[in-house]
């Protein structure tokens, strides 16, 4: 079994003290300070502020998305389902689908608005709500696409979701591989040149490194430390470009086909109403709650739970509220509202908990995690920095020359 020494990384324990000092501080003083523009406090990662009290992620999203023409991109856009097309393949693109809002919205703009041909395709987590098992059946039929739904081997699954929460607090990562794997497999089966999902830089939550990660590297380092072997790990976790080793990456380039990835909402207004106007009208889509994220995950609301034992009384909903604040979809004072509302919820376990420890076949001392502890102690962030080898650069061109000859 490989030790990755995970007693801790120096900044966790850095972390953890500028943490609790800040909470200290906000409790004795009453001094929490949130940004003038969004509503995300002092002591989130990195963030700092400027002499009118507003954060450098507001300034960021401003650099990219304030004057951003949707004409032009919309243009793009076309072209890149256009040269999909024009490739003629069984199916002209790829889309991940959870039966949520956004990767619904996905599948009808490209079926309906943009005459794509799509494979649509689901990873059954193995807790998907019933709302969202219903919205796929009621989306295939009325759409008329091409839907599978992908199960893996669910006692594997379990033990592998088992182990990630006992070991890095959390299970999210687990679903994320399990959807990366569809993804890959069917694009590769079918040659698909095109993968659009539903993930929106603009409007959705983006947690830094410090808050959150999916990483496989950290999932394949919980589920060897678990006692997993490789096989069954590479079965299920495909590794992405930066995890290949240079020989890896050569009989990619050479034997499988090359596709583009896009997030759709990064092209076209993403507008929460507009949404879900179209889903309930042309779609028959069903939620239980009509501003709800995530209504596809049974246990959404234990993600939250479980991140608050890693950071106390870190809000994640703080995230996506600054960015619809941005956006303008929500103002600054409806978010602060909502969120002193989350604040009280949160002490409280969530409705589903003894649900979720009864699926697990968890006890609450398997998810006590008072030592905080999560992905930052399997990774670092400087660890995911991209390494090209040199030969592949050097082979860079007699590539592109090779692929040509071949298409
Ligand atoms: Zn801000």
């Amino acid at each position: 079994m490989l030790d990755i020494g995970c007693a801790s990384w120096p900044f966790y324990d850095n972390r953890n003290i500028e943490i609790r000092f800040s909470i200290f501080k906000k409790r004795i003083f009453g001094l929490m300070r949130r940004c003038a523009k969004c509503i995300l406090p002092d002591d989130f990662p990195n963030i700092k502020f400027d002499s009118n009290g507003v954060c450098n992620y507001c300034h960021e999203w401003d650099r990219k998305w304030s004057t951003f023409d949707y004409a032009k991109a919309e243009r793009e856009l076309v072209t890149i389902f256009d040269s999909a097309k024009a490739k003629k393949r069984r199916y002209d693109c790829l889309i991940p689908y959870s039966g949520g809002r956004d990767s619904s919205y996905v599948v009808y703009l490209c079926k309906n608005r943009y005459g794509l041909n799509p494979l649509v395709v689901t990873f059954n987590n193995l807790f998907m709500s019933q709302h969202a098992i219903q919205n796929i059946f009621n989306m295939s039929k009325i759409l008329n696409v091409d839907h599978v739904m992908v199960t893996y081997k669910p006692d594997i699954l379990m033990k592998m979701y088992r182990a990630m929460i006992k070991g890095g607090g959390e299970f999210c990562s687990i679903c994320t591989t399990g959807i990366n794997y569809v993804k890959i497999i069917y694009q590769k089966l079918f040659s698909i040149p095109l993968i659009i999902s539903g993930t929106s830089t603009r409007v959705d939550e983006q947690s830094p490194f410090e808050v959150t990660s999916t990483h496989p590297l950290y999932v394949r380092r919980v589920l060897i430390k678990s006692g997993f072997f490789s096989d069954e790990i590479n079965s299920l976790l495909i590794k992405r470009q930066y995890e290949l080793s240079v020989f890896e990456k050569i009989r990619i380039k050479l034997f499988d086909t090359d596709y583009v990835q896009i997030n759709l909402p990064d092209y076209i207004p993403w507008d929460n109403m507009e949404i879900q106007q179209v889903l309930e009208n042309e779609l028959g889509w069903e939620t239980p709650h009509k501003h709800k994220d995530h209504i596809d995950c049974k246990f959404a609301s234990i993600k939250y739970y479980l991140k608050n034992k890693q950071i106390p009384n870190f809000i994640f909903t703080q995230e996506k509220y600054s960015q619809l604040i941005r956006d303008r979809q929500m103002t600054r004072k409806e978010a602060l509202k909502l969120l002193d509302k989350k604040i009280q919820n949160e002490r409280y376990e969530p409705e589903a908990f003894d649900d979720f420890l009864n699926f697990f076949n968890l006890q609450r001392k398997d998810i006590d995690n008072k030592a905080g502890k999560s992905h930052l102690d399997y990774i670092a962030k400087d660890e995911l920095a991209i390494k090209e080898g040199v030969l592949l650069k050097l082979m860079s061109t007699p590539w592109k020359i090779y692929k040509k000859l071949k298409h």
